[in-house]
């Protein structure tokens, strides 16, 4: 995604990353954002990144000018570019609001926000969107509200899609135990029935990929709800929490997982087939399902360790990852 710093608003940004990005064992494909500077007031040069990004996004700001939208989701629709967007009401509130979910916040005598967090601009853009059949891409779905009027876009709207995190599919409100920054994210947990309907959509079909909104953070960053930066890490966690959580459980099938971060992520930015077959590049995981393990520090490969998981116990590791034919991991025991 664009919003680091400097934002990728230019190729010249962008230029060094590539080189970075071909050394490591790993495909890494690029975002740039939307407008100059995540600021939403002018477009970048869309063109000029050519096939160096899979898409544009603002991603961290709701790009609330809807001219502006128009224009990105027209040049994504005849380019083949996913227009991912961040959506939340956050530029009309009050200093004094925290992000975390108004039943949350108010345990900690703290002004939190409601359901229309997101599904006020949600609802806003997609009236336009739908109308016009352009293909949006929503980022972190996130409330029982959202979910109803992604569900009732796609019937007039065959190009809306959407995605969701890890945590909102595996955690609500319920789960915050203490004043902890790893549990503020944004867009934020929400409620148990918000939760329920997020599993309800994935299994459905109205959510088309999982993913992570992988953020890290220095724990000076975090702290209490008042004075966290927000957003947790993700990327090693996905799988095992996805595992223990919704399939041990029986809430959605093996299948359903792996095709929401394989697959699915695979048709949305127009990458070429990375099935396993001959011909093509050996890019896999070996998944342990019977593998269980608590997650810790030293477990966690991300200078960051910003989650509200430590000291759970997940199933479902990865043991082996091979790419492009050379294994780059392989699982020790007691590692
Ligand atoms: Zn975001």
């Amino acid at each position: 995604m664009a919003n680091t710093v400097p934002v990728i608003d230019h190729p010249q940004v962008l230029a060094p990353l590539l080189i970075k990005a071909k050394e490591l064992p790993i495909n890494i494909q690029f975002f740039s954002a939307i407008t100059n500077n995540l600021a939403g007031s002018k477009v970048v040069d869309f063109a000029s990144f050519g096939d160096n990004v899979i898409g544009f996004s603002d991603d961290g700001v709701y790009l609330a000018n809807q001219t502006l939208l128009i224009t990105a989701l027209k040049y994504g629709q005849t380019n083949n570019k996913l227009i991912a967007l961040h959506v939340d009401n956050r530029h009309q509130l009050g200093t004094a609001t925290t992000i975390l979910r108004d039943a949350a916040a108010i345990r900690f005598n703290l002004t939190g926000v409601n359901e229309n967090y997101e599904a006020k601009p949600l609802a806003q853009d997609l009236t336009i969107v739908n109308q016009l059949q352009l293909p949006y891409h929503l980022c972190h779905l996130s409330t029982a509200k959202g979910v109803a009027l992604i569900r009732k876009g796609k019937i007039i709207n065959p190009f809306l899609t959407c995605e969701v995190t890890p945590h909102h599919l595996t955690l609500s409100i319920d789960d915050i135990q203490a004043n902890d920054g790893n549990y503020l994210m944004n867009l934020p947990l929400n409620l148990k029935t918000d939760q329920i309907s997020l599993i309800a959509a994935l299994n459905d079909g109205t959510i088309d990929i999982i993913a992570t909104d992988h953020a890290p953070h220095q724990s000076k960053e975090k702290g209490s709800f008042a004075t966290s930066a927000m957003g947790i890490i993700g990327l090693q966690l996905t799988f095992p929490l996805l595992y223990t959580k919704l399939v041990q459980t029986k809430q959605v099938a093996l299948a359903t997982i792996i095709n929401a971060l394989t697959i699915n992520p695979q048709k949305l930015i127009h990458h070429h087939d990375v099935r396993l077959k001959v011909a093509n590049e050996a890019n896999f995981t070996v998944i342990d399902l019977n593998l269980t393990q608590p997650v810790t520090r030293k477990l966690l490969q991300s200078k960051a360790a910003n989650t509200p998981f430590l000291g759970t116990k997940l199933t479902g590791w990865p043991i082996i990852n091979v790419h492009n034919g050379v294994i780059h991991y392989l699982h020790q025991e007691g590692t």
